[in-house]
Parts: structure tokens; C-alpha cells; sequence
């Protein structure tokens, strides 16, 4: 058994390491204009991620749940409504359509990616439906074409939650330019955090941009002059000057992330342990489950379409709780996205799921772990997870 080090799941030090002058020097500039809400700052920002995300007009606000509220509010997405999106997400993707007032129904994921399964989408629409919301999870793009298809031929709207993929591409086209709405995250874990809170839609519609530059203010244009009811969504001057900052270094942290990511590809390969990759055909199954023991010991993760950017790294394994307990006593962080899919939330009991609806999302809840993915992962704290892992499986045993 190697030498006990330590291996958080992120590690924001070593990022602001490098950065800390830069930063110092945009957050005071913003102190010195005491300009603290929208302003030069937010509308620089807001240029800068439009024109990465290959998109005409960027819109901050005030967090990457509030941009997925502001998208379905500027919809007029309310009661009597449907936006299909998929059960294994983060809380706030389900949580808004409820919120409007909306109901939320679930196309079950895609196992190769996690991502929604396109193909079952149309079977999930009805006279109601008004919207897809497709999420792009860890970094990588569910598979947009089929999902415009279907949301042209039904006339729905489409909202991209990217708020783990920016500047992830599905053939060439980068997450958030290929919805109606792409919506974004500043979430301090994400790719791009700010320090704090904050988000931004993005959108090639003038008109929509505009109607959300209204409803981020509490509907009011002019000033004082409410037409419709909005909320404060607004993005502090502060986070945009850091998220502006951040966003020059962005591309090299992409590439950190994905080079990590072959690296435990490559090192799992080496490992002796039985690795297949998600989109394996037939499909792998995990060794712990089944009695001939000819299946894996961990499914790693099979990038797709044309630019995954890694916002985690995520493994399959039997027995996934265990494993995670293992890594935690060896000084490893891991983390479980998501341990509980949305249909069976307590809070979404009235929606009147069983467990069993969806089963390739409970599955994924069941088995899928994240390893220390961040950029300035080192070679020796990669191989120290990949032994780890196996050890677990191997020596362990
Ligand atoms: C982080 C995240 C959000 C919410 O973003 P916040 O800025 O934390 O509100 C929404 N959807 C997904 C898929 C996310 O990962």
C-alpha cells in the first residue's frame, strides 16, 4: 500500500495561486468606482462569454438557478405547462420548472453519457409541453441535433442548462449557441467560478436578451414601470470583473482538465483492474453484480461529439459507497453527482413517481463517482487515486 497524500476533490488555492494579481486588481477597480450592481463591468463580462460561447448577446445575472428561472419567466412558461428535462441533474434544473409553476417531466438518461436520452424525448411530449431543458452534466453535450429536432417540429423552446459545460462543444457548436437560451453557472466549483454567486444566459435572440434584461430587473422598464413581474436577478459588478479575468485563462484550464482526464484513462488502463468505458457496446456490466465476474471493476467515462470539458470525472463502480469510504480513509475526495434522481425527491412526490421509472438514472445514482478532476491535479495524485482504486478492488480483497 503506497504512502497516504492527500487528494481533495478541488483545490481552489492552487488556481487563485496564479491568478491572485489579476484578481486583486479587477475587484479593485470595482471598490474605486463603487459601482457594485450591473454597470461596465457586467456588460464587459457579458460580451466576453457571449463572444466565447459563439452567441450574440450574454445576459448576467445573479446565479446559475436564477438564469434557468429567468429563461422559463421570459417564456411565460407557468401553470398548466411541461419542459421535459432529464431526472439526473442537479436540484435546480427540476426545481425552477416547479417553481414557475410548471410541471416537470422526466426523460430518463442515456448511460454512455448521463445526459438525456434524445431518441425518447419526442414520446414524452404532449399538447402541454411549452419547453426542453436539456442539461449538459460534467462537461460534456447532450446530443442537441435530435433535440432540436423534435422541439422544431412541436414548436418548444429549448434551454440549454450549461451550467457545467462552458465552452463544451457538440460538433464544433459550443453549449449555450445551439438552444434558444444556453444558461450558465459561476458557481465558485464550476470551470469558471466567480467568488461568490452567478450566472449568465446567453442567447442569439435580440429580442428574448432584451425581455430577460427586463425580467432580471423586476419587469420594470423604464425604471418604476413594471409590465410584467420580474425579480432581482442582477449580477454584482464585482463577479463579473473576477469572472472576466478568470475567463483568459479558461481554455488552459480545459485543456489541464482534459489531459487528467486520458491520464486516468491511461492509468486505469494500466492498472490490472478491468476497465471498460461508458459507451461500450454490449453494454459493460460492473463486476460486484454479476456471479461470472466477467464484467468491470470501473467504467470510465466516453467522451463524445467534439469538446467535453471535464467539470468531473466521473467513474462507475460496484460497490460505489464502499469505495467511496476506502478512498476517504486513503486522503481522497470523491464526490456523488447526484446520489438521489430527481423523480424521487421527496419534494417532487405529487408528480407520483415510483422508484423504478426511470431506471438508468437510479442506476447512475446508485453506481457513478467523481475523482479530483481540477487542473493542477499532479501526475503523482493521479496515480496515487488510480492505486487506491485499486487496491480497493484488488489488494483489499
Ligand atoms: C450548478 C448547477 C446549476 C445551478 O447553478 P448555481 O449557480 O449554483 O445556482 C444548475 N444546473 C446544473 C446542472 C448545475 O450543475
Amino acid at each position: 500500500m503506497s504512502q497516504k497524500i492527500n487528494v481533495p476533490l478541488l483545490d481552489l488555492h492552487a488556481q487563485y495561486r496564479t491568478i491572485k494579481p489579476e484578481i486583486e486588481k479587477a475587484v479593485a477597480e470595482v471598490l474605486a468606482s463603487q459601482q457594485f450592481i450591473l454597470g461596465p463591468k457586467v456588460t464587459e463580462c457579458e460580451a466576453a462569454i457571449a463572444k466565447y460561447s459563439n452567441v450574440a448577446h450574454g445576459v448576467g445575472a445573479s446565479s446559475g438557478t436564477d438564469t434557468l428561472l429567468m429563461c422559463l419567466m421570459a417564456e411565460n412558461i407557468g401553470p398548466g405547462d411541461e419542459v421535459i428535462t432529464t431526472p439526473y441533474t442537479f436540484f435546480a434544473t427540476a426545481g425552477c420548472i416547479s417553481r414557475v409553476g410548471a410541471k416537470p417531466v422526466f426523460v430518463d438518461v442515456n448511460p454512455a453519457t448521463y445526459n438525456i436520452n434524445a431518441a425518447a424525448i419526442e414520446a414524452a411530449v404532449t399538447p402541454r409541453t411549452k419547453a426542453i431543458m436539456p442539461v449538459h452534466l460534467y462537461g460534456q453535450m447532450a446530443d442537441m441535433d435530435p433535440i432540436m429536432a423534435v422541439a422544431q417540429k412541436h414548436k418548444l423552446t429549448v434551454i440549454e442548462d450549461a451550467a457545467q459545460a462552458i465552452g463544451a462543444e457538440d460538433k464544433g457548436r459550443r453549449a449555450g449557441s445551439i438552444g434558444h437560451y444556453g444558461s450558465f453557472s459561476f458557481f465558485p466549483s464550476k470551470n469558471l467560478g466567480a467568488a461568490g454567486d452567478g450566472g449568465m444566459v446567453v442567447t442569439n435572440d435580440a429580442a428574448r436578451a432584451e425581455k430577460l434584461r427586463v425580467v432580471r430587473a423586476h419587469g420594470s422598464k423604464p425604471k418604476y414601470y413594471h409590465k410584467i413581474i420580474g425579480g432581482n436577478f442582477r449580477l454584482d459588478s464585482i463577479q463579473a470583473a473576477i469572472v472576466t479575468v478568470k475567463l483568459a485563462h479558461l481554455d488552459s484550464w480545459t485543456k489541464a482538465r482534459q489531459n487528467n482526464a486520458r491520464r486516468y484513462d491511461r492509468l486505469f488502463a494500466e492498472s490490472g483492474l478491468k476497465i471498460a468505458d461508458s459507451g461500450a457496446s454490449p453494454r459493460p456490466g460492473l463486476l460486484a453484480q454479476r456471479a461470472g465476474g466477467d464484467g468491470a471493476h470501473v467504467i470510465t467515462p466516453k467522451v463524445f461529439g467534439s469538446r467535453h470539458i471535464f467539470n468531473q470525472y466521473v467513474i462507475r463502480v460496484a460497490p460505489r459507497d464502499a469505495l467511496k469510504a476506502y478512498l476517504d480513509s486513503r486522503g481522497i475526495g470523491t464526490e456523488i453527482y447526484y446520489p438521489v434522481p430527481m423523480h424521487l425527491q421527496e419534494c417532487f412526490a405529487s408528480l407520483g413517481h415510483r422508484t423504478g421509472a426511470f431506471p438508468e438514472s437510479e442506476a447512475a445514482a446508485r453506481e457513478t463517482l467523481a475523482l479530483p478532476i481540477y487542473p493542477e491535479v499532479s501526475e503523482e495524485q493521479a496515480r496515487y487515486v488510480v492505486e487506491c482504486v485499486r487496491d480497493f478492488f484488488l489488494a483489499a480483497k
